[in-house]
Formats: structure tokens, sequence, C-alpha cells
């Protein structure tokens, strides 16, 4: 691991003004962070620890609306009946993510930045624009399989990796930072970038910015919304796909008329994706499986396979498909 200067923050202005104008990262958890550093992958020269700051708490927002502190530990955020009883899907997703002891540690703020699985971005040797700007891109003519199909670029197909996330997309989640030019608030969808012609850029995020909290707005679709994972293994593992579906049925369990409805795929993307064209054939429908297989039929419409993940197109289909029944269910 290569030298950093190390400071401890007591407050948010205290961390934003030392990451000022400097090659600094803020740490939490470490659980992604440690692991790139350790590879020399990530060489931030000096890190930050947020872990004293009051950013901790899960409250009531009243109305229906939750307020999550960005240092609240993934489990945390599982487990508690704010989130359990309103949002499932959160809950859902974060615990098919990685392992209890890291769930123990990983805390929402650092999963929000979590940084791709390609494994030649995480080699330290392989050309690779995420890594080293303007290198190229090992993965374009190498194993795909894990890869991305949707929200690619010619320089980028590098799979978003968090659970989390693609959950807090389909429940319309707002992510609160503070930074050297104030507060902002910025709807999930808005927060990570497509890599277009800068894969180095995965979030609207300014240098020195830090997430405070994320708010989950009170809907009518978030009670009945679910996170459904496909992977290799059933547990410890990514996403292969991922769908994150939440829905507003006008009437009981297995019936009803969609008044509106979330789809947010993982696994599939290079950002958390939403599939607003699918989203569309389900309001005003029935609540059936006929309107399901449609609106799973175009949930992956753009898709841009490469040799190894041509597999993930119907995969994908099919987990949106069976989030939807079980959100119906
Ligand atoms: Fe790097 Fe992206 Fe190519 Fe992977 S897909 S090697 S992260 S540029």
């Amino acid at each position: 691991m290569l030298p950093f200067q190390y400071v401890r923050a007591d407050s948010p202005d205290q961390a934003v003004a030392a990451a000022r104008g400097g090659d600094a990262g803020y740490i939490a958890g470490g659980t992604t962070l440690v692991d790139l550093m350790r590879l020399e992958v990530m060489r931030p020269k000096a890190l930050i620890d947020i872990t004293g700051l009051a950013l901790t708490a899960i409250e009531d927002l009243g109305g229906g609306a939750v307020q999550i502190g960005a240092l609240a530990t993934n489990t945390e955020v599982a487990y508690h009946p704010l989130i359990t009883g309103r949002f499932p899907a959160l809950s859902e997703a974060l615990l098919s993510g990685a392992s209890p002891q890291l769930r123990n540690m990983a805390t929402v703020g650092g999963n929000l930045l979590q940084r791709t699985r390609c494994p030649y971005f995480r080699d330290g040797v392989s050309p690779c624009h995420k890594r080293v700007p303007g290198s190229g891109c090992a993965a374009l003519d190498g194993s795909t399989r894990s890869h991305a199909v949707l929200g690619t670029s010619p320089r980028c197909i590098a799979t978003h990796p968090s659970d989390m996330c693609v959950a807090l997309v389909a429940l319309d989640a707002i992510i609160h930072t503070q930074g050297p030019q104030g507060d902002r608030a910025i709807p999930i969808a808005d927060f990570h970038t497509l890599p277009g012609d800068h894969p180095e850029i995965e979030t609207v995020l300014a240098p020195g910015e830090l997430v405070t909290r994320v708010e989950l707005p009170a809907t009518p679709f978030a009670a009945r919304s679910r996170y459904t994972k496909v992977r290799d293994r059933a547990s410890f593992s990514f996403a292969l796909a991922s769908a994150a579906i939440a829905l507003d049925l006008s009437g009981g369990p297995g019936g009803g008329t969609i008044r509106d409805a979330r789809i947010a795929i993982g696994g599939l993307a290079t950002k958390p994706w939403r599939a607003r064209d699918a989203e569309r054939v389900l309001i005003g429908q029935p609540a059936t499986l006929d309107v399901f297989r449609r609106a799973s039929a175009i949930a992956l419409d753009g898709a841009a396979p490469r040799t190894d993940n041509a597999f993930k197109i119907e995969l994908g289909r099919r987990t949106v498909l069976r989030a939807l029944q079980r959100g119906a269910s």
C-alpha cells in the first residue's frame, strides 16, 4: 500500500474542509476502499476518517418518509423496522449483498460509491480507462461474462455492482450531500453517471463533496416493493441480473389495476438502471401475468451484448418478471 496522510474529522464541516484542494478520499467502513488501496488501484494522497461523525441515525420524517444517515451500516438499515415495513425492497437488496461481516462494516454512503468488480480494473496492470484514463479497455476483447449490456460505451462496459442502489432507484431516493459549494439534494437516478468518454467519473459528486444522508420519500408504491437477484451462488456473490420493482395497485394482493410502477435493473448495466418504457407498459393495466410479461419483454430494449454476456438479456427479462410477480402476490 502506498503512503497516505490520515486525518480524523469531528464534523461534516471539518471533513469537507480537510478534503478541499487535495487528492483525498473519505473512509468509513472501508470495505471497498482498503481493498483497492492495497491493490494500488485507488491511490488517495489523504484519507479523511469520517467514522466519528453523527451520521448514523435512521429517522422517521413523518408522513411515511424516512431518512438514513450516510454512516448507518448496511445491517442496521436492512433490519430496521422503518425499512422492512415501508421499503422492503431496500432491506431485501441489502441482505442479498456481500456477507454478514461485510454488511456489519459497510455503510450506506460507501455502498453508493462502490467501484466495479471488472477484473481488469482490479488487476492493476491491464489497460483500463476507468483506472488509468486513456489507457484502453481490456474487457472489450476479453472475458465479458460479468459485464454490462446496458449503458455501455466504446470506452467501458463495466457493470455497476451495488444491490442497494438498484432498490434506491425503484424507491425514488434522494441523496443529500455537503460540499465546498454548499448542500445539495440529488435524485438517485441522476447520482451515477454513464461511462461515455470518461469511465473514471462515476457520480455527479464534486471533489470533496460528502454524502450525508439518504432520504426515502413517502410514495404509494414503496410498501409493495421487492428485490430479486440472480447470481452464481446463493451468498457473497454479485448479481448476474437483478430487479427492484415497486407497484401501486388499486386492489389487494394478486389483483387490481396498476396505478404506478417502478422497475430498476442491476447486474446488467453500467449504472443502476431504470426501465421507464417497461414501467409505462404497466401503468393503467391490470396486474396480470400477461401484462407483467409484456413489460419484462421490453425492459432490456437497447441492450448491446458482447461475446460472453448475451445470455444476460433473457436472464434480465426473466428476473424482472419474477420480481413483478413477487410484488403483486
Ligand atoms: Fe476498465 Fe471499464 Fe474496460 Fe473494465 S470495462 S477494463 S473497468 S474500462
